[in-house]
């Protein structure tokens, strides 16, 4: 099955600083069909060694359920929370096989946190906090 993307977002970081400037965040997922999870909680991951440090991580996209869950949210600062969605977005957005690369994910969420101005992080950081579930 395929999910139309009503906004034709594309995991470009100019377009997708613009629509975080003009929508709330939670509107913003609501239109690109995609559920926002945001949690206090960290992440509690599978770890196949438990002897090596756990990675930490901030956000999951989950192109299954058309999920993107934030950790951490209340510990953040608000630039980490706002790059956290953008990179998330990232993953949801960009096209096959770039979608699963890491390193592209951290530098799309770097360009869209320092194009958003400082104001909106700070209330994008504020309307991600209201949303969260736990
Ligand atoms: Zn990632």
């Amino acid at each position: 099955m395929r999910f139309p993307n009503p906004l034709k977002l594309k995991a470009d970081p100019a377009a997708v600083a613009a629509a975080l400037e003009s929508l709330d965040p939670v509107s913003l997922l609501r239109n690109l069909r995609i559920e926002l999870c945001v949690r206090s909680e960290s992440a509690r991951l599978f770890h196949a060694n438990p002897a090596a440090p756990a990675p930490r991580v901030l956000g999951a996209w989950d192109p299954l359920l058309r999920r993107i869950e934030l950790f951490e949210a209340s510990a953040l600062d608000d630039s980490q929370l706002a790059g956290a969605l953008a990179h998330e977005l990232f993953h949801a957005l960009a096209t096959a096989p770039h979608n699963r690369d890491e390193s592209l994910a951290a530098q799309f969420a770097i360009a869209v946190v320092s194009t958003v101005s400082p104001d909106r992080i700070a209330g994008l950081a504020r309307a991600l906090r209201t949303a969260q579930r736990s």
